[in-house]
């Protein structure tokens, strides 16, 4: 079979002929629907050098998949031959004390996982290929009536990500709050679904690109706001009294994002970091207004994987897809580099 592999750190991913794999006992194979392609993978293969993360390259990139069982393992139960189904993508060990409750991306035990606080597409062969092992049954997960595996495949990062991070920040979304994203792609175009479809909070979208804030209207945000050096202002401006935004959602993670959360957030309110960029926020007890919580967060739980999907076939969040062949992955790399993606690019093989 074909697949898109990353041959290296600071390498451009290669379509190649692999083996076909086969389900070892207590694994599946699941034939992919959809791959998306996230911004992580491009951080992959510009940013990382040997050492920023417990694994390496050549894998099959993908970490966002959904598809179709293709063959069972010896000892899985519970699931058949051709049900379409979402791959949970964070491997950890099963048995810690963080993975018994769901929360693989935190194993404490990475020495005993699969691959060390990777997953498919990272560090494991992912996705992007007609086919992808998935080494334990049960980060299979059926999908519900109504949610096909084209459209799953975002929501299990693209959706997952920002539906931790955003729940994580419930209780500060009350009605009369305001939620702020910063960067409008591929998760957080999903994110202002999510936070329209679970909290009362008016949604402020941000973004360089006209697009993305064309596309966060279409989703409902109450205000969009290009990117810049009055943004932090024009938040404040746009909230009761000036008072700030009750919850901060970085998607970018970029030194000038940082800055704009810091100085947009409401006393008490939270500033989440989800995007990678590498940027740093120096924090001191008076840069920031009192008791502001700033916090990163990984991915999602499996727990939570199953509520998004729920949202996705109630139709409450559905990501925009632009979809490729296989044989355009790299294309679709390229576009999502220059900043043309709508939504979320997704590899159908
Ligand atoms: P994307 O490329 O689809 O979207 C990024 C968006 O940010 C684009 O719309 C872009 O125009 C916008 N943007 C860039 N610079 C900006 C700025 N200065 N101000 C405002 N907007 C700006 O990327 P994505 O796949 O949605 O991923 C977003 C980030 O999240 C990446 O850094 C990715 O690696 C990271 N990520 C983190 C996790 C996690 O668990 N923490 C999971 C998945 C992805
Ligand atoms: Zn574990």
């Amino acid at each position: 079979m074909r697949a898109l592999r990353l041959p290296g750190w600071k390498s451009e991913p290669e379509l190649v002929e692999v083996a076909e794999p086969t389900a070892g006992p207590g694994q599946v194979v699941v034939r992919i629907g959809g791959a998306g392609a996230c911004h992580s993978d491009l951080h992959l293969m510009h940013d990382f050098d040997a050492g920023a993360v417990p694994w390496n390259p050549p894998f099959t990139l993908g970490h966002e998949n959904a598809g179709w069982v293709h063959d069972l393992g010896a000892g899985v139960t519970g699931l058949e031959v051709g049900q379409p189904v979402a791959v949970y993508g964070a491997w950890g060990c099963g048995s810690c004390d963080r993975c018994r409750v769901g929360v693989d991306p935190y194993c404490e035990n990475p020495a005993a996982a699969p691959v060390p606080g990777g997953g498919g597409g990272l560090g494991l062969d992912g996705g992007m290929a007609e086919y992808e092992l998935v080494p334990d049954a049960r980060h299979v997960v059926p999908l519900p009536d109504g949610l096909d595996p084209l459209h799953a495949a975002p929501l299990t990062d693209a959706g997952l990500t920002p539906y931790h991070a955003i729940r994580r920040s419930w209780h500060k979304l009350a009605p009369g709050s305001t939620a702020v994203v910063i960067g409008v792609g591929g998760l957080g175009h999903v994110g202002v679904q999510i936070l329209k479809a679970t909290t009362a909070a008016r949604v402020i979208a941000v973004d360089t690109r006209p697009e993305a804030l064309k596309l966060a209207e279409e989703y409902g945000a109450d205000l969009t706001l290009r990117s810049g050096e009055e943004t932090a202002q024009e938040i404040r401006g746009a909230t009761p009294g000036g008072r700030g935004a009750d919850v901060v959602l970085d998607f970018v993670g970029a030194d000038a994002t940082l800055r704009l959360g810091a100085a947009a957030a409401r006393t008490l309110g939270d500033l989440t970091i989800v995007g990678i960029a590498g940027g740093t926020l120096p924090v001191s007890f008076f840069s920031v207004p009192y008791e502001v919580s700033i916090q990163t967060t990984y991915w999602g739980s499996r727990p939570e994987l199953i509520e998004v999907l729920d949202l996705g076939a109630r139709g409450l969040v559905r990501p925009k897809t632009t979809t490729f062949p296989l044989d355009q992955a790299v294309d679709a790399y390229r576009r999502l580099r220059d900043g043309s993606v709508e939504g979320r690019a997704v590899i159908v093989p």
